[in-house]
């Protein structure tokens, strides 16, 4: 059993009439109910709610952490921040979506300031598929049409992907690094672009299936920890004279 935890921020949703309408259940609902399978277990956790909801407890549980937020990214803890990155570093996957990209977590693994073009203007987005040989790729085809979405345009400030999976195009004429891996530590990480609160996007089945292969690919692996410092020799070393 996998077991995933969906963070989201869920300040616009109680703000906005018109997030509400689109994401009656939050965008952490809308996030687990197609995340949720047989194979996969997903709980939710909020900002409001105590420690953020991401408790010693829940982080200890979690193999995949979805980090969604915009608005209040600088009313993340700091020390909740960094038990998520030591967990990152010791193996589990975190896949950060759209305006994430500015969180804390996301930021202090990059090192860079992970700033953007961007603007709201009903623009159509269409992400091409950069390397089709990845698993987060799978069972989508050439490219992802988003008929309106929120444009976030290069030059994005992150440090070189290892793999770059997907760059959108967007009708006024940007270009974006749209789906980036990176490992830090023992733990996988994948940024993916679309999400933008006012638009739908997180229904789109093609959007859907990418976010279940991230979190598949993002799984912790099964490695025994390594062993570091000081280290005895495996074979006798002869004396040299
Ligand atoms: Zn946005």
């Amino acid at each position: 059993m996998l077991n995933v935890t969906v963070w989201n921020e869920n300040r616009h949703e109680q703000k906005n009439p018109l997030v509400k309408e689109v994401y009656p259940e939050g965008i952490h609902g809308a996030l687990a109910s197609f995340l949720m399978g047989e194979n996969v277990q997903v709980q939710t956790a909020t900002l409001d709610e105590a420690e953020h909801g991401l408790t010693d407890d829940v982080l200890a549980k979690t193999d995949v952490l979805i980090w969604w937020g915009h608005l209040a990214h600088d009313e993340v803890s700091d020390e909740i921040v960094a038990k998520v990155k030591q967990k990152v570093l010791d193996g589990m996957g975190l896949i950060v979506l759209h305006s994430g990209h500015f969180s804390k977590i996301f930021k202090t693994l990059m090192g860079t300031t992970c700033d953007l073009k961007w603007r709201e203007a009903d623009e159509k987005e269409r992400l091409w598929v950069i390397d089709p040989s990845h698993p987060i790729a799978e069972g989508v085809g050439e490219f992802i049409e988003l008929e309106k979405e929120e444009m976030y345009g290069e030059h994005f400030d992150i440090p070189a992907p290892e793999q770059l999976i997907f760059m959108s195009w967007f009708e006024g004429g940007e270009v974006f690094r749209s789906g980036c891996t990176y490992q830090r530590g023992k733990g996988k990480i994948f940024y993916f672009r679309p999400g933008h609160e006012t638009y739908p996007t997180y229904y789109h089945e093609d959007i859907q299936q990418v976010i279940k292969n991230a979190v598949k690919w993002a799984t912790p692996t099964k490695l025994p920890k390594p062993v570091y410092g000081n280290a005895k020799p495996l074979e006798i070393i002869k004396v040299k004279n």
